[in-house]
């Protein structure tokens, strides 16, 4: 239980340094340097809290009376111990860099997994994922499908920024992410006690085929150029997501969409 009650304030400029710290976390330098990150909307903050997962603070549109949805917000912001700073309209709109934003912006702690506690279920290991919409898509089908974690391998965009964030629809407080470099996950997966099964398009295996048993690996391949071959080599077995039309191949997200729910048919 945290004892300390958050603080209110209100700032309308935005020069303010608050608003300017709040504003450079756009940037992954940023927020490398200070492990916190931007979530947007009312329901995001509430997710967040249903999990424990406390804001430092949020920057939010003042309020009406005591029985507005936001001043009820603020008041359990505030007794979980994060402040409150109401702004205005301009502030908002430059924070969230767009017209219309939400009314609630909160700034988060970044919380990464370790892989050791990927012990059980479907594990999604992503190798090096460059568009911050598929992993944050990727993070919201892992919820919904009931996944145990995603593993970002190597160079992959940050999970954190705001794009990914706002495509994770609030499932970035329920789904475990972890980083990697490729040496750290064929360590990890070496110990896990199920298969690493690669989806790929040369796949001798139609994925409708296989299992399915949980603990297990699903490894997706990179956007642009597929699975590297060393990953391949590593993987117990590749599969193909069989496709009928011209197109070379899916789109990551929905590839990893379509393939664990495949891979988690028999527990769902
Ligand atoms: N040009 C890339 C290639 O040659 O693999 C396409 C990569 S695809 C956009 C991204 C990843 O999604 C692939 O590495 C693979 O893991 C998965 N994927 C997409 N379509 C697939 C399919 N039909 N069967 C198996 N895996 C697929």
């Amino acid at each position: 239980m945290n004892a300390r009650v958050g603080s209110v304030k209100t700032i309308t400029s935005t020069a303010n340094p608050i608003i300017k710290a709040a504003r450079a976390l756009h940037q992954r330098k940023a927020r490398n340097e200070s492990g916190l990150f931007l979530a947007e909307g009312h329901k995001l903050v509430l997710d967040a809290l249903a999990v424990d997962w406390l804001p430092e603070m949020i920057l939010m549109l003042e309020p009406g009376d005591d029985g507005d949805p936001g001043a009820q917000l603020a008041a359990r912001v505030r007794a979980a111990g994060g402040d409150v700073i109401f702004t205005n309209g301009a502030v908002m709109e430059k924070l969230a860099r767009r017209d219309n934003p939400q009314t609630v912006i909160g700034v988060f702690p970044q919380r990464l997994a370790s892989l050791a506690t990927f012990t059980h279920g479907t594990v999604i290991a992503l190798e090096a994922p460059r568009d911050p919409g598929n992993i944050g898509t990727i993070i919201r089908t892992a919820d919904g499908a009931g996944a145990a974690g995603v593993i970002l391998i190597g160079n992959s965009a940050d999970p954190f920024g705001i794009e990914a964030v706002r495509a994770t629809m609030g499932s970035v407080f329920h789904v475990p992410i972890a980083r990697t470099d490729l040496d750290g996950f064929l360590k990890f997966s070496a110990r896990f006690p199920g298969p690493a099964i690669g989806t790929h398009l040369e796949g001798a295996v139609d994925i409708r085929t296989i299992g399915p048993e949980e603990p297990q690996i699903l490894v997706m391949g990179t956007e642009q150029a597929g699975m590297t071959e060393e990953l391949a080599r590593h993987c117990s077995q590749l599969v193909r997501i069989p496709m009928d039309g011209a197109a070379d191949s899916l789109n990551l997200a929905v590839a990893t969409g379509v393939a664990l729910y495949e891979l988690r048919r028999a527990y769902l």
